[in-house]
């Protein structure tokens, strides 16, 4: 596919952008006449830079107010049009994008509409340039792509043609069968973003909410396809007006519009029937979490191995050379590694112990590796010994690894790698099954880099965006899911600097991942057995019990269990939620258990009582 960005769509100074286009892969770049504006050379000059960088200029925009200006104003706006048509050729672009009419001006005069398109394709044919007209969702008389494609379909000019545009067309929720009416060779342009629904001004929600397919809720898929099915082959262009990715780093946003793009093509590829085959294999299908690795300093390592054993459980073996053990309980592997050399060990140093790897199982490995490569994921490796298996991986969360498993090889791995067993003194067992979901903090700016990440990639769907309160802030917290749930992530984004995710990622010094939830089948039983094991675990304020016991007609005696082991509770129809939580290792990671009694979601409307009970430690050294 021919793909193309908008400059717009990204932060810095005009050489900047065009770099991070070109650097990410893009074929293509919009020039927006701001950018232009503020640059010191000449539009020739622009358009020298996008030709050395291999880059083609797509587009040039914004064009406003044209059509069906009353007399006074009309002759102006081609005169206008005529001086852009200069500017276009220098840029070395032939395409230019007029937005229907704002105006308040603007004559509801669909016969003069017409006239004026006519004389623009005149004018724009004597200077062999091309109009693409496109209906802004708040036009003032045209806001529907049916009504814009109408004009120019009975305007009936070779150099007059219709622009898509994905967010005006599915925010007003135009039906993409509709596209089914265009002629390919009238469509000039396409134009892509996706958005989260609200219900707001279409204006304001244009201008700051538009983001990367993928990282919204429209159904871009089936507009897409309804495009590919008319035989379109020209651009597809990012045009993303987003207040975070302008805070963003330009390759960062670069690189993710590249990916979202890839994506974008490839969901329409699995779609029934599809008019595009895909280009790369299809999305990672993960069958469960096969460990998570810890780097930890031996000082630490003691310290974490500690509180593992207070959550029941046991030090079952150790690396055949290295100095890393392995901990298990249930289904659950945590991995703890010590070594002095290494990912690990340059971990450690950067951020403290903390999660440094997550294993993955996945059925097909090689293609897990070619799908990451596809979608501009970086590939990990480390040198293996003599005696050792490959773990091939890629870079995740934070410069965290992902790495892939193939499912059923698990046991073969640690007999090889971790021959020599432990006999420790066990603990009382907490009856852990399995990792429940694994919670990653993030800068608020990189919420949406890592949404895309793991939707991308993997087979998995995202929940609907929650706001959670943090006493002293707004949390922005989202969970990616596999089908059948054997991989639940949940990230959390905050936007100020104070909420407890924010001083995570101060503490940790980055984004990664905050807590890890496991699963039991009695979290009575687990949370006793976790007081004889002398687990410190979050304390939750008696007044939580009080309401509890109101709002949901519980038991009291069950709501005194609760209340006796720091149990939260919630409800969802019939279906039942446990949680408890351990204190903050080193204040950068804790640990959660849960008991699902048919429960799908995470018990968000108990965060802020985690929050707000966590917060009464922020400054107590000992968490
Ligand atoms: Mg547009
Ligand atoms: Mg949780």
């Amino acid at each position: 596919m021919k793909s193309s960005i908008a400059t717009v769509s990204i932060s810095g100074t005009l050489e900047t952008k065009l770099r991070a286009v070109a650097d990410a892969g893009f074929g293509g770049v919009e020039i927006f006449e701001n950018d232009l504006l503020s640059f010191p050379g000449s539009p020739r000059d622009v358009g020298q830079v996008v030709r050395d960088l291999g880059l083609q200029c797509t587009l040039f925009q914004p064009f406003r107010d044209l059509e069906g200006m009353p007399d006074g104003l009309r002759q102006r706006a081609f005169d206008r049009m005529e001086r852009k048509f200069d500017v276009m050729a220098e840029l070395g672009t032939d395409l230019v994008l007029l937005c229907s009419n704002c105006s308040p001006q603007a004559l509801d005069d669909r016969a003069r509409m017409l006239d004026d398109l006519h004389e623009l394709g005149e004018r724009a044919a004597k200077r062999q340039m091309r109009i693409g007209y496109e209906a802004l969702a708040w036009g003032r008389h045209i806001h529907d792509h049916r009504d814009a494609w109408a004009l120019v379909r009975d305007v009936d000019h070779p150099n007059i043609g219709l622009i898509l545009d994905s967010f005006h067309s599915l925010s007003r929720r135009v039906p993409s069968t509709s596209i089914g009416d265009i002629k390919a060779e009238k469509l000039f342009f396409v134009q892509v973003a996706d958005a989260p629904l609200l219900d707001m001004d279409y204006l304001s929600w244009s201008r700051h909410f538009r983001c990367m397919p993928g990282q919204g809720d429209f159904a871009l898929a089936e507009w897409a396809e309804a495009i590919h099915r008319i035989g379109y082959e020209g651009w597809w262009s990012l045009e993303i007006f987003n207040d975070r990715f302008r805070a963003g780093s330009a390759s960062g946003v670069a690189v993710d519009g590249y990916r979202s793009l890839q994506l974008m093509h490839d969901q329409v590829a699995r779609r029934p029937r599809a008019p595009i085959a895909p280009a790369m294999p299809a999305p990672v299908a993960v069958s469960g979490v096969a460990f998570i690795e810890f780097a930890a300093s031996h000082d630490e390592a003691a310290a974490l191995g500690a509180m593992l054993h207070a959550l029941g459980f046991t030090p079952a073996a150790r690396h055949r050379r290295k100095d890393v053990t392995r901990w298990t309980q249930g289904d659950i592997s945590l991995v703890i590694n010590s070594e002095p050399e290494g990912f690990a060990s340059s971990f450690d140093l950067v951020h403290g112990a903390s999660v440094c790897a997550i294993g993955l199982r996945v059925t097909d490995v090689a293609g897990a590796l070619a799908r990451a490569e596809a979608l501009g994921i970086q590939r990990f490796e480390q040198a293996v010994g003599p005696d050792e298996l490959p773990l091939p991986g890629v870079r995740g969360v934070g410069g965290s690894l992902i790495h892939f498993i193939a499912d059923g090889s698990e046991a073969d791995l640690w007999a090889q790698e971790f021959p020599e067993v432990l006999t420790p003194e066990p603990a009382a067992s907490l009856g852990l099954t399995r990792v429940d979901h694994i919670a990653q903090t993030m800068q608020y700016e990189e919420f949406l880099t890592w949404l895309l990440y793991y939707v991308a990639l993997f087979d998995v769907a995202k929940t609907p965006q929650l706001e959670i309160a943090d006493t002293l802030g707004l949390i922005q917290s989202q969970a990616v899911e596999s089908p059948d749930k054997s991989l639940r992530l949940t990230l959390n984004g905050s936007q100020a600097a104070q909420t407890l995710s924010a001083r995570f990622i101060q503490n940790y010094m980055g984004a990664g991942v905050q807590h890890i939830a496991f699963e039991t089948a009695d979290v009575f039983a687990a949370a006793e057995a976790a007081q004889v094991n002398g687990l410190a675990v979050l304390a939750i304020s008696r007044n939580y019990y009080d309401d509890l016991e109101a709002r949901y007609g519980l038991d009291p005696d069950l709501v005194e269990r609760m209340a006796a082991l720091n149990i939260l509770y919630d409800r969802d129809g019939e279906a039942e939620y446990f949680q408890f939580y351990s204190r903050a290792f080193a204040k950068r990671v804790f640990f959660e258990v849960v008991e699902r009694r048919g429960y799908g979601a995470y018990g968000a409307t108990n965060a802020v009582i985690r929050l707000a009970a966590q917060a009464r430690f922020r400054d107590d050294r000992a968490d």
